[in-house]
């Protein structure tokens, strides 16, 4: 049967900073790359408002237009940018291929995978009602606009220690919720944030919403759920964190791509190089730690300097 096919030298799925600087790099290196933008185009960067931590932008730039300037310049070099959600990949025979909406299949000479990874959330409607309006998934883009400000942070682990750590320095009073009777974080984690006199911990609490006119004014708690001594609480707060873990979206890869414990991608030493020759990944993706738009950026460039270089080695 005839192979109807399209077939690529880059494949980049994604379009954070990670994918888009990816397809940059790619274009300049003449691989023709074709990215497939994903479920969220852009990325996370598009929750968030104004991102003032990335170098070059004194004045701070808006998340949106910052994903539509890396679009654009990606495009300038004619990468080949689509729609579509990876929705299946096949790396056990060369070329690879990679699925897009149930249907198309690409196969290409290299892969860059730079799928991001999607915060997670308790699952309240308040949640999507005060999205960018008090509701946070990251407190080292947002917590500025809380300066002096009463701030919640939801989580128990070395995430929400840290996110609570940073915002303790801007905001006037950091309340930590945790469901359970003690921090998962470890200790020195633990530590610092109960040493922290702005830092007060609301043990055996959860939340059950939040309310307020024009974004948020508050949550609604619940204490001791399903005890006799069980009580509901009020806290005023303007900001609301979620810093309840990440999940990186690696499900159609794990097959194929060594992952550790969580789910994040494994790339080799300083590389953006996977297990497989030909696949590489860039971006939250394979990043537990940083998580920043400029890691992001900086690893979609390792990534595509990777793919060219893998292609001169095998003589693409
Ligand atoms: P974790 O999974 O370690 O912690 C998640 C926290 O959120 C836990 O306290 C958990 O509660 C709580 N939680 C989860 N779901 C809900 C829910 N539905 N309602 C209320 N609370 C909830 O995630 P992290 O992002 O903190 O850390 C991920 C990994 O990254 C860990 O291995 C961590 O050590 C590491 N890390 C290391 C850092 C460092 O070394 N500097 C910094 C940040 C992360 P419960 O405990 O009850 O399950």
């Amino acid at each position: 049967m005839e192979n109807t096919n399209e077939r690529v030298r880059c494949l980049i799925i994604g379009s954070g900073p990670a994918g888009f600087t990816a397809a940059i790099y790619a274009s300049r290196a003449n691989l023709s790359p074709v990215l497939y933008e994903g479920m969220q185009p852009g990325g996370q960067l598009t929750t968030t408002t104004e991102i003032e931590n990335f170098p070059g932008y004194p004045e701070g730039i808006d998340g949106n237009q910052m994903m539509e300037d890396l679009r654009n310049q990606a495009k300038r070099f004619e990468a080949d940018i689509r729609w579509g959600v990876a929705t299946a990949a096949d790396f056990s025979t060369k070329p690879y291929k990679v699925t897009f909406d149930g249907e198309k299949v690409i196969e290409a000479d290299t892969v860059i995978i730079a799928t991001g990874a999607t915060a997670k959330y308790l699952g309240l409607p308040d949640e999507a009602k005060y999205a960018g309006m008090g509701v946070s998934a990251c407190a080292t883009c947002d917590g500025f606009f809380y300066r002096n400000k009463r701030v919640a942070v939801v989580g128990g682990g070395d995430t929400a220690c840290e996110e609570a750590e940073y915002l303790s320095k801007l905001a006037s009073k950091v309340y930590m919720i945790v469901r359970k009777n003690h921090l998962r974080a470890s200790k020195i984690m633990q530590q610092r944030v109960l040493d922290n006199d702005k830092i007060e911990v609301l043990f055996e609490h959860e939340t059950l919403g939040l309310f307020g006119e024009n974004g948020v004014e508050g949550a609604k708690l619940i204490k001791r759920r399903g005890h006799s001594d069980e009580e509901t609480v009020d806290i005023a707060i303007d900001g609301f964190f979620l810093a309840i873990g990440h999940k990186p979206n690696t499900d159609i890869f794990k097959d194929y791509i060594k992952l550790d414990e969580v789910g994040y991608i494994l790339t080799e030493g300083t590389s953006a190089r996977t297990n497989v020759p030909g696949v590489f990944a860039a971006g939250d993706v394979a990043d537990p730690h940083y998580r920043q738009a400029v890691t992001a950026a900086a690893s979609g460039c390792k990534a595509a300097i990777d793919a060219e270089r893998y292609l001169i080695e095998i003589g693409e």
